[in-house]
């Protein structure tokens, strides 16, 4: 089976459009998909349903063959696959505990979700996951109000990647972000998953971003898709 497939997913929040109406797609191992449309266009309710952080109306979310769409978000946390689908959020500012220094942003997961306990491995898997995301050992003792917008990127990149994960949700990764740095963290965010395999569920409006990053792209309008096809032949002539 596809690692994702999302099969007439709908979500209905009451308004008189749903903000997700019938949507259908998958994504092979290793693969990239880029889902893009304006303001209002259901991204982000789509991208939180397939974390599993809200609940669908309908449809279905199936990872790697199980479905999962039907575990309440409140459970999610326990469900064995709440490992492998990991989200970088739009801005580190609202994901970020302010409390927590960057290497317990980042060690957070490991210890709630994979049960890490010892305490020198889960210093070497936050700093791996540190050193993959390029931020600098030295910062790892730094809240968020110490950490330019670019390095609070990179602890958020950190903390997901950190888990192994093998579906990265990235939802306007770099739209909270300086023009210079978000080329830089684009960067870093193809060499990742080039290097480790993951598959890429990349959220953007911002079709360029979308077509350099993305083997595949859907197109959004007003909760329906309609459009998908190869970055590069989608939109060639416009
Ligand atoms: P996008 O990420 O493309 O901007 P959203 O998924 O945020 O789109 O929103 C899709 C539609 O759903 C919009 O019309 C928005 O107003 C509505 N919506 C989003 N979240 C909620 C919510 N919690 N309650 C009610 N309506 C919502
Ligand atoms: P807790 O809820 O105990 O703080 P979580 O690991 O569930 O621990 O959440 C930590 C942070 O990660 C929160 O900001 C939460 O919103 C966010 N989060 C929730 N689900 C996911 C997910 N699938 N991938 C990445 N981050 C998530």
């Amino acid at each position: 089976p596809p690692l994702l497939e999302v099969r007439n997913l709908i979500k209905d929040y009451g308004a008189p459009t749903r903000a997700v109406d019938d949507v259908s797609f998958s994504i092979p191992r290793g693969g990239s998909l880029g889902l893009v449309g304006e303001s209002g266009s259901g991204k982000s309710t789509l991208s939180r349903l397939i974390c599993r952080l809200i609940d669908k109306t309908d449809g279905d979310v199936i990872f790697d063959g199980e479905a999962i769409g039907g575990i309440p978000a409140r459970d999610f946390h326990r469900a064995p696959q709440r490992r492998d689908i990991q989200i970088v959020f739009q801005d580190p500012n609202d994901s970020l505990n302010p409390r927590f220094s960057a290497f317990d942003s980042i060690a957070h997961p490991l210890r709630t979700l994979e049960g890490l306990r010892d305490g020198a491995t889960l210093k070497a898997r936050v700093e791996e996951a540190a050193q993959r995301s390029g931020l600098p050992p030295e910062l790892l003792t730094r809240f968020p109000h110490q950490l330019s917008g670019g390095q609070k990127a990179r602890v958020g990149i950190a903390r997901a990647i950190a888990l192994r994960p093998r579906l990265l949700v990235l939802d306007e990764p770099t739209a909270a972000l300086d023009v210079s740095v978000q080329a830089i963290i684009l960067n870093l965010l193809d060499r990742l998953r080039r290097e480790d395999g993951m598959a890429f569920l990349f959220v953007s409006h911002d079709l360029n971003v979308v077509r350099m990053m993305c083997e595949r792209v859907v197109v959004l309008r007003l909760g329906k898709v309609v459009e998908e096809g190869s970055g590069h032949s989608l939109f060639a002539n416009p």
